[in-house]
Formats: structure tokens, sequence, C-alpha cells
């Protein structure tokens, strides 16, 4: 199986379909405020420090896998949240 680059599979679309509305429009200003930093980055995975206002640092990880796209964050042990953290990283990556 193909892997697709991450900055392929990694739209402003699939960011806002993933997430809800909420968590896209908080994301959304976690970008804008830059507060995210990448950490590592290569074609597949990318890993970033996300630090907002007087929040926690996060760690958020995006990976393009053969068996499709995978998220996680330390915010959050619960699967499949593409939390605000995930969306700042998302968007991030478009910017760049
Ligand atoms: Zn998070």
């Amino acid at each position: 199986m193909k892997m697709i680059p991450l900055r392929t599979l990694v739209t402003a679309e699939l960011v806002k379909d993933l997430a809800s509305r909420s968590y896209f429009r908080y994301g959304q200003a976690i970008a804008a405020d830059e507060d995210v930093k990448i950490v590592e980055q290569n074609t597949f995975n990318i890993v970033a420090h996300v630090q907002h206002g007087r929040g926690e640092k996060r760690t958020v990880e995006l990976a393009s896998t053969p068996t499709g796209f995978k998220f996680k964050c330390t915010c959050s042990n619960r699967k499949n949240l593409f939390c605000q953290h995930c969306v700042a990283v998302g968007l991030w990556m478009n910017k760049l």
C-alpha cells in the first residue's frame, strides 16, 4: 500500500471534518497566534508542541500510515479525539 505524504493528506478540509466545531475554532485561534512549534518532521510524520495562553504545553503527533491518518495529543487519552491542538498543528502545516 502506498503511503501518502502527510502534507498531501492533511488539508484544511480534513482538519475541519475531523474536529468538532468548537475544537476547530479553538485550533484556528491557536494557529493564528502562531503557538505551534514543530519539533520533528519528515514526509510521513510530524511532532509539534502547542502552548497557548496559560495552557499547558501539549505534544501532538500526526502521521500518515499504511492504514491511514493517525493522530494523538497529550491532552487526552481518548481515541479518535481530534482536539484543538491537533487542529492547530494541521492548520499550521497548511500555512507553512
Ligand atoms: Zn490536545
